[in-house]
């Protein structure tokens, strides 16, 4: 038996059975083409807009205003560079945030180098940016703001209603990437008040390479692909149907389950976190008050190299990450945790554990067995280098 202990669900989840079922099943037997006009066609067409439907109706939009992408960074990347050409003619001011996912921040680093000016605000302590700081940015020339809903190190949950209130006020398109929110904590379009909002597929036991883009009815958008008519002209291409309809799938299963399974994610984060903390000196909890998703913890552990730690996990089959799986491998500090003010040394020893619904207490307490003897080593060996 594989006793593994999978705790990475930030960077990727499992697919469940029931969305395998569902790809399986439209895989084998939707293979029309949804453009075409014969039944066959129509078939698969029929499968897409009740997927369509269906996805909507979970984030409170209409059929009409969801457009299915190749996951979260291309719903991104429509979002922001299909809103500045869009809106070139009425200004070239960005606002964004520091803390932003890779998807965002370099979108808005390659506009910058076409033209576009592009405003990062920065964080509080909790990984936090304030509304106001949002107000005192917008220019008469902004376009956009851009402010994920939940951050992928910490989990820390952004206020994006009040900056919804003050981007909606100004006249500013408001975009919000949802990717690690959607599933896990209640999405509505309307009370967010956002005018676009990202989701991506396989952070919700869904598959990989397909995602979804809110796009509020009036919202001009470019494409930032051309082809076909498909997707309202804004995604050209045949559709993924049977990743589409295992997305929708995923989706309305996540959010069935999300009120019993947000409190179980919750025990099993504080059972680790108070565990972790009584255990092991010299921790620290990094953003951990107000508003916070229930499956990420962000912990740094003075004196270690969180990689070290990694590895030292893995080889004990405990799958945890050092910050967001598009910057592993990379040496840089976590720009999420420097953003908080976080030493670039102790960024550097920071691990996410991030939870998901087949992990179990027991699995917690295998991880607070193995990982304070791990800690005492690692920091020996720190201590042993710097006395050479
Ligand atoms: N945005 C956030 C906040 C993410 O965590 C991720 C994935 O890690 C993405 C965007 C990118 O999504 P995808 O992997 O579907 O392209």
């Amino acid at each position: 038996m594989d006793n593994s202990i999978y705790l990475d669900h930030a960077a990727t989840t499992p697919v469940r059975k029931e969305v395998i079922e569902t790809f399986d099943e439209v895989l084998q037997s939707t293979f029309g083409n949804a453009s075409s006009i014969h039944t066959c066609g129509q078939e698969a067409k029929r499968v897409l807009e009740e997927s369509r439907q269906s996805v909507a109706a979970l984030i409170g939009a209409d059929h009409e205003e969801l457009v299915f992408t190749g996951g979260g960074t291309e719903s991104d990347n429509l979002a922001i560079r299909g809103t500045a050409y869009a809106l070139r003619g009425r200004g070239g001011h960005i606002i964004t945030t520091a803390i932003e996912h890779p998807a965002v921040l370099n979108c808005c680093g390659a506009l910058e180098e076409e033209g576009f000016e592009v405003t990062y605000l920065p964080v509080d302590l909790d990984c936090r940016v304030h509304p106001e700081w949002v107000a005192e940015a917008i220019r008469p020339d902004t376009i956009l703001v851009s402010v994920m809903l939940a951050n992928n190190e910490t989990g820390a949950m952004q206020p994006i209603r009040e900056i919804g209130r003050i981007a909606g006020e100004a006249g500013v398109r408001f975009h919000t990437d949802a990717v690690q929110a959607v599933g896990k904590v209640p999405v509505n379009v309307n009370e967010l008040g956002v005018d676009l909002l990202s989701m991506s597929g396989h952070k919700i036991y869904g598959p990989k390479g397909v995602g979804g883009l809110f796009v509020r009815k009036g919202t001009s958008l470019r494409p930032i692909v051309y082809g076909g008519h498909h997707e309202r002209n804004l995604r050209p291409g045949t559709e993924n149907v049977p990743g589409i309809a295992a997305f929708a799938r995923a989706l309305e299963l996540a959010v069935g389950d999300l009120p019993s399974e947000r409190e179980y994610l919750e025990t099993l984060k504080e059972m680790l976190a108070g565990g972790i903390l009584q255990r092991i000196g010299q921790v620290q909890r990094n953003g951990d008050t107000g508003d916070y998703l229930p499956n990420i913890l962000n912990m740094s552990f003075t004196g270690v190299d969180g990689e070290a730690l990694l590895l030292n996990l893995d080889l004990m089959g405990i799958a945890v990450s050092t910050g967001s799986a598009c910057s592993s491998g990379a040496t840089e500090p976590s720009h999420v945790l420097t953003a908080m003010g976080i030493e670039p040394v102790l960024a550097q020893a920071s691990l996410r554990f991030s939870f998901g619904r087949d992990n179990t207490r027991e699995q917690m307490e295998r991880v607070l067995e193995v990982l304070p003897g791990i800690v005492e080593r690692l920091r020996g060996v720190g201590d042993a280098r710097a006395m050479r």
